[in-house]
């Protein structure tokens, strides 16, 4: 599936499933609370804390719930992903092609 697919197919899903959209701000705030729940898996582990019982262990859940948001919240402002992130490649290889490579912190 391409990004513009993955537009498409959650913007159906919202008009077939969905009734609209949540607001913008209603999203960002889903958003927030998506990459928190992220957050909470990736502190159990890779970090120094402990799942409690229940708790989902799989990353990819929440990262597939960031993704959906920001989808809408692209849907829903006028943004072009696929463009928008070929700009970002652009501007990051710009402004950090030598940057990492000439990082001593990264060498092993
Ligand atoms: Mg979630």
């Amino acid at each position: 599936m391409t990004i513009k697919e993955a537009q498409e197919a959650v913007d159906r899903w919202i008009k077939e499933y969905g009734v609209r959209y949540f607001s913008e701000l209603t999203n960002m705030a889903c958003l927030t609370e998506e990459v928190g729940e992220l957050a909470r898996i990736m502190a159990r582990r890779y970090g120094d804390q402990s799942f409690k019982e229940g708790e989902s262990h799989d990353p990819s859940e929440e990262m597939a719930d960031i993704l959906w948001v920001l989808i809408c919240l692209a849907n829903q402002t006028g943004v072009d992903l696929t463009e928008a992130l070929q700009k970002s490649f652009e501007k990051k290889t710009k402004r950090d092609k030598d940057r990492h490579r000439n990082n001593p912190k990264l060498k092993a």
